[in-house]
């Protein structure tokens, strides 16, 4: 058994987390966790996990929800796509497997949305197949205690990652199940050999580790750094009927598909607001219903993997505006939170008064 190992197994028991997907072999259940923990930490997925499985307790479920009440259960947690996926893929498993979630990793990882990571997960954990989990704890983990100096980001980087996590693997296939192997080494990396100020005084492979005894560690893993981030303005247009709003479904492919917004105006830079008010779009809205600007919000950000949003919000309160436009539809004030946001949208919401919350 490789040094790694022999170490971390024994900490690994006294160390992991409860965790309420720990000691599952369910895949469905499997699937459903480490979807959520992807983009996301365990703190904030926990309530996500229980109230998912509580209202989706297996394929079937999942398959025949609506898609609302599916993106409403995921609202707040950010990268919609997963969700969808998940979706799609529930419906595939009951199409093609009659709802049995498939049990081998090369049929697990057709299913919609699915990565080598999550495949390689559900296929150890659920079955004990013998396939290493790579994520960021794991690359980080592999990158400093074995000393891979080529960035973790990279292909190269990505595929002596790989390699060293499979070696790791390979070499105790006889003694521990897979999915306890993986888990492990992913807690290592949460728990102990966290991106910032690593514990390796404590930490239970430190007299092995290649980046401690070279004393690197602060050094790796390396990242390429020259990843382009794209900058999104937004200007979300709050149009106020008799107490109701103007809402729509984004149906265009993206991380907010099938959410709601208000009626969007795109711009290449962030407007002021004199610029905001002779906006085309807006002063259009002004002269066919006589409406009126009530207030232009502060600016909104949000970042996201590859790409900051800057938002701001021009409420308008109106006596006659109906859009033509088929895609927009009036709910009223009550009703507003029975529909699913991006995070952007609800905390404008919660701040403006429109949803409960605070002011
Ligand atoms: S000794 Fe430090 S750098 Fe090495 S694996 Fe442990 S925590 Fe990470």
């Amino acid at each position: 058994m490789h040094k790694f190992n022999e170490l971390l197994y024994p900490w690994y028991q006294l160390n992991q987390r409860e965790l309420p997907w720990r000691g599952v072999s369910d895949p469905y259940l499997i699937w459903v966790s480490e979807t959520i923990l992807q983009q996301t930490r365990v703190s904030q997925g926990l309530d996500y996990y229980g109230r998912f499985v509580k209202r989706f307790p297996d394929v079937n479920s999942l398959a025949g929800a609506h898609e609302d009440e599916l993106m409403k259960i995921w609202e707040g947690l950010g990268y919609y796509s997963r969700a969808r996926n998940m979706h799609e893929a529930a419906q595939n498993i009951v199409k093609v497997h009659n709802g049995i979630f498939p049990n081998q990793y090369d049929e697990i990882l057709k299913l919609k949305g699915v990565g080598e990571y999550t495949a390689a997960a559900v296929a150890s954990i659920a079955f004990g197949l013998p396939y290493a989990v790579v994520d960021g704890n794991v690359s980080r983990v592999m990158a400093r205690y074995f000393g891979i100096s080529e960035a973790v980001n990279t292909t190269t980087g990505q595929k002596l990652v790989r390699e060293a996590a499979n070696e790791l693997l390979k070499s105790s296939l006889k003694s521990i199940h897979t999915g306890i192997h993986n888990q492990a080494v992913m807690e290592l990396g949460a728990l102990v050999c966290t991106p910032k100020n690593p514990g390796c005084g404590i930490c239970p492979v430190a007299e092995s580790c290649h980046a401690n005894l070279k004393k690197i560690v602060a050094l790796l893993p390396l990242k390429n750094r020259n990843l382009k981030r794209s900058v999104k303005y937004f200007n979300f247009l709050v149009i106020e009927h008799e107490g109701a709003y103007f809402i729509e479904k984004r149906t265009s492919p993206g991380i907010w598909k099938n959410l709601y917004q208000f009626p969007l105006v795109e711009t290449p830079s962030e407007l002021k607001d004199d610029e905001i008010i002779n906006l085309p779009e807006v002063k259009q809205i002004i002269v066919w219903s006589g409406s009126s600007i009530v207030n232009i919000s502060q600016v909104y950000k949000r970042v996201l993997t590859h790409r900051d949003i800057y938002a701001r919000f021009i409420y308008m309160r109106t006596s006659g505006v109906m859009f033509t436009d088929k895609n927009f539809f009036k709910v009223n004030k009550e009703e507003i939170s029975n529909f699913a946001f991006p995070v952007l949208i609800t905390n404008y919401l919660r701040k403006s008064g429109i949803l409960p919350g605070i002011r």
